[in-house]
């Protein structure tokens, strides 16, 4: 494979592996894998991705002003306010990157003043757009410093005359002085404040403050080994923990009995509740909060279930939702991780209570990252026959 390089790769700092020849990089993460998880199982080999180029779904970029005063936009230097004016990303959306461009180039004529970080002065902190790989439709978030946009409507039909594939455009209000890009206010101010995409055969509507996975051709394949690994019949009832707009529970769905999904993110769970809605799955539920106050209420509860995916963020999962899975006691628990580490210290903590690990899967999602994701599947040791 060809082994290009970016210009502002030093400086940006988001790509740990750059200048390194993909092979390479995946055996990289497969050792990386192994020396954290061997000790459970044998590691499978890292599922890579055919054209690691250009993957990124969703794409930021901060805005502000260099020396001369030119305006720019790029990504943080480290711990910094400092812009490092980013050109062709070689891992995000040529797309979505080419809307950022334009979006500057309107600036100066729309007399949009860009956010200073340090003053509080301005208007436009961030851009973010993202793009449903599927369906083509795009979202560009504005993030500005206070909450209005003058000639809104003017700038969206000139930015729209540029890219008639943008089907929503939201005002994020964000005042302040924070690292968090997005704030809590919004307001589309073009199309339905959502785009969709699609995944393993599902449709599912996307919000701005809503996770989904960055790279979609590997997340179908991820979701795919996590789904194989669950064994479904049809007759189980299954918790997906951390579950965002829902993609895994409606996906599991379709083969089991019942899914009950939990996710802390109010837009996230309203999402995965219009998403069961929109893809006739009547099976699925979801509930907003903690998922481990939800797993401690299930286990008081004498709640049963038979499967439980979970998948949290990068921190891993906590004390409280683990020591509550375990007295749940589901069958098969399919753990999908972006954080080797913290997943080490989860397995350590499942198998000292009762489960060994079955399978571990890693999955490349980031490449030129050193991000690795990984899908591991536990059963109860007491159990004897794994029909995998
Ligand atoms: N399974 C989903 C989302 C995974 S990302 C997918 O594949 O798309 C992790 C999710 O956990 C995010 O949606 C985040 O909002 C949610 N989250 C973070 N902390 C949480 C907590 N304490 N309880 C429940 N959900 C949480």
């Amino acid at each position: 494979m060809e082994n290009i390089i970016c210009r502002s790769a030093k400086k940006c700092g988001g790509c740990q592996y750059q200048g390194v020849p993909y092979e390479e990089q995946l055996k990289k993460k497969q050792k990386m894998e192994e020396k954290l998880l061997g000790k459970f199982c044998k590691v499978s080999p890292i599922i890579g991705m055919e054209n690691p180029y250009h993957y990124r779904n969703k794409v930021h970029s901060a805005f502000g002003r260099d020396r001369k005063g030119n305006i720019i936009s790029g990504t943080y230097e480290a711990s910094t306010h400092h812009i490092i004016p980013v050109e062709d990303c070689l891992i995000e959306d040529e797309k979505c990157q080419e809307i950022i461009r334009t979006i500057r180039g309107m600036l100066k004529s729309f007399k949009i003043k860009t956010y200073d970080e340090d003053t509080g002065y301005g208007l436009l902190r961030h851009v973010m757009v993202r793009r449903g790989f599927q369906t083509g439709e795009i979202m560009v978030i504005l993030v500005l410093g206070s909450p209005i946009l003058p000639s809104k409507n003017n700038f969206v039909k000139a930015l729209r005359q540029v890219h008639p594939e943008i089907t929503t455009v939201i005002l994020n209000i964000n005042d302040k002085r924070t690292s968090m890009v997005l704030g809590e206010r919004e307001k589309a101010i073009y199309g339905p404040g959502f785009i969709r995409d699609r995944l393993c055969g599902c449709t599912f509507r996307i919000s701005p403050k809503s996770f989904y996975q960055v790279n979609p051709v590997q997340t179908e394949i991820l979701y795919d080994t996590a789904i194989r690994y669950a064994g479904l019949t049809g007759k189980e009832t299954v918790i997906d923990a951390y579950c965002g707009i829902g993609t895994i529970s409606l996906i599991a769905a379709r083969h089991a009995k019942k899914v009950i999904g939990v996710e802390l993110n109010k837009d996230a769970v309203r999402d995965a509740r219009i998403n069961a809605k929109e893809n006739r799955i009547q099976n699925a539920e979801f509930r907003q909060g903690d998922a481990g106050e939800f797993m401690v209420a299930m286990a008081d509860n004498d709640q049963h279930a038979d499967v439980v995916f979970m998948d949290p963020p990068r921190a891993g999962s906590d004390e409280k939702f683990l020591s509550s899975l375990v007295r749940l006691a589901p069958d098969k628990i399919i753990y999908i991780s972006c954080g080797p580490e913290s997943l080490a210290r989860d397995l350590k903590y499942l198998v000292k209570h009762g489960y060994e690990v079955k399978k571990i899967q890693p999955t490349e999602l980031f490449a030129f990252t050193e991000h690795v994701e990984t899908v591991v599947l536990l059963s109860q040791k007491s159990q004897t026959d794994i029909s995998m």
